[in-house]
Order: C-alpha cells, then sequence, then structure tokens
C-alpha cells in the first residue's frame, strides 16, 4: 500500500483525486486529531490510515458527482481502505454545513473587528469524471454568485483581497442571535449565537455594521484550536467575499437546521 508522510492509503483513491491525491491527502491528515476507532490522539509521527466513503450519484443532467468522506485511524486500528457506493437518493440529502464565526482584529490602534464566518459542507460534493477534472460543488456555487478564490490562508491577505459579493448573497442577523447565510435563495450555513456570550457579542455587533466576511470552499478544517485553511488555499478551494447583513428587527425565533457548529474562536 502506498505511504505518504506516515499515512497509508488505498491506492484505489488515486483513480479518484487523480494528481490532487497527495494534498487531498495532506489536507485530510493536517486537521484528524482523534482515532475514528479508538478515539485516541495521534502522536507524532504515529503511523495512520486514510479510510475514504465515497459516494457516486448523477445530478438531473447525468453529471456524475462524488462526495469524499475521510475518516483516519492508527495503523494498528485499522486498515486503509476505499470503498465506493452510489447513492440511493438525492446526493445532496445527506451534506451537512459545518462551522464557526471569527472575530479578526485588524489594524493597529483603534482596531476594527472584521466578524468571520467560516463553514464548508461535509462530506465534499465533487462534479466530474473520476480520475479527471473535478470541480466543488460549494466552490464553483459561491464563485457563480461573486466570491472569489483566495489564493494565500494568510487572514492578512483574505481581508485585503475580499471584495463584496453579489446582490444574491446575505447574511441575515436576527434579534435572538441567529445568523443565516443565503446565497440565491438558498440557506447554506446557519448559526446560533449567544448574545451573553462576549465573542459572539462582539461579532453581532460587528455584523450590524453592514458586512461580514465569509470564507468558505471544500478542505478546511475546523480544529479545537482553530481553522486550518491551508490546505484549502493549496488545493484552489478557498473562497472569500465580503456578505452585507440584513439586521431582522423582530426577535422571531429562527429555526435552526441542520448546521453542526464549532466552538467560536477569536483571533
Ligand atoms: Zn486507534
Amino acid at each position: 500500500m502506498p505511504i505518504i508522510s506516515n499515512v497509508a492509503w488505498d491506492a484505489r483513491l488515486e483513480t479518484f483525486k487523480g494528481r490532487d491525491t497527495a494534498q487531498y491527502i495532506e489536507s485530510v491528515i493536517a486537521v484528524a486529531r482523534r482515532c475514528a476507532a479508538c478515539g485516541l490522539p495521534f502522536g507524532p509521527g504515529t503511523a495512520l490510515a486514510l479510510a475514504v466513503e465515497i459516494t457516486e450519484g448523477c445530478d438531473t443532467e447525468g453529471t456524475v458527482s462524488l462526495t469524499f468522506d475521510p475518516a483516519v485511524y492508527h495503523l494498528q486500528c485499522q486498515q486503509p481502505g476505499l470503498n465506493v457506493s452510489q447513492a440511493t437518493d438525492c446526493i445532496g440529502d445527506d451534506l451537512a454545513s459545518v462551522g464557526a464565526r471569527l472575530v479578526l482584529n485588524w489594524g493597529g490602534t483603534g482596531q476594527t473587528k472584521i466578524p468571520v464566518l467560516a463553514y464548508t459542507m461535509v462530506p465534499s460534493l465533487v462534479f466530474g469524471e473520476p480520475g479527471g477534472e473535478m470541480t466543488s460543488a460549494l466552490v464553483s456555487a459561491l464563485l457563480n454568485h461573486g466570491f472569489q478564490m483566495a489564493l494565500s490562508d494568510s487572514y492578512g491577505e483574505i481581508v485585503r483581497q475580499a471584495v463584496p459579493v453579489g446582490g444574491t448573497c446575505a447574511c441575515t442577523v436576527s434579534g435572538d442571535g441567529a445568523i443565516e447565510l443565503h446565497v440565491d435563495g438558498a440557506l447554506m450555513h446557519s448559526q446560533q449565537l449567544d448574545r451573553t456570550d462576549p465573542g459572539d457579542a462582539i461579532w453581532l455587533e460587528g455584523a450590524r455594521a453592514g458586512h461580514v466576511l465569509v470564507i468558505s470552499g471544500d478542505n478546511l478544517g475546523f480544529t479545537d484550536t482553530g481553522l486550518e485553511l491551508g490546505a484549502a488555499a493549496r488545493l484552489g478551494t478557498l473562497v472569500t467575499g465580503a456578505v452585507p447583513v440584513l439586521v431582522k428587527a423582530d426577535d422571531k425565533q429562527s429555526p435552526f437546521r441542520g448546521s453542526r457548529q464549532a466552538k467560536g474562536q477569536d483571533r
């Protein structure tokens, strides 16, 4: 079996990932902290194994779509593997968004606090020919609505280069702290913030000033310690945009739909 760094993987993965295989493996490993079998953390240099669950589906026009759901193990707990299955229903149904809110301190004295909403879809969904050029569904959807590709994972570069997105994108903020990102009428991501949490309160106050910086794409890593953007930047799947905020005046309860939420982070 092939090994990259200290990770054993199934050679058939290359059929699907092509020349992105090594970077894909590194992006998965970069955010893996615990063994998916025994639950213990990975020590430095530990021999690891990557197993990938691939689901194939077709959209109405017959384009092949694939979702990649990786799991990382101690090599002693599990052998590397690859399983391919056919989607039984609409492939989008099993996707969930995962995200976090961050506040970036920008500038020197009299710092501006920039509210950031970072999210991705799990598992990641791509379209195209296995082994050929694969296109991320999430990245292309966002690029089509005015988001820009980010080539650096530096927050400074990201903030400097973020441009306002198209009029089809909006982030709504409700009085109860519920935030929802809509793109072209579709709910892409939602989080429930807590107005009594100091970090959340700063985020909400910043958002009310008019815009949030949305960081999204495939291969984003959400860990206990922060947000990992390096792999997404290297793989060309990192997109950003300044999204206008719509403040909902009332305190209407906003349903919290299908999102997992990582712990909020400040930096
Ligand atoms: Zn283990």
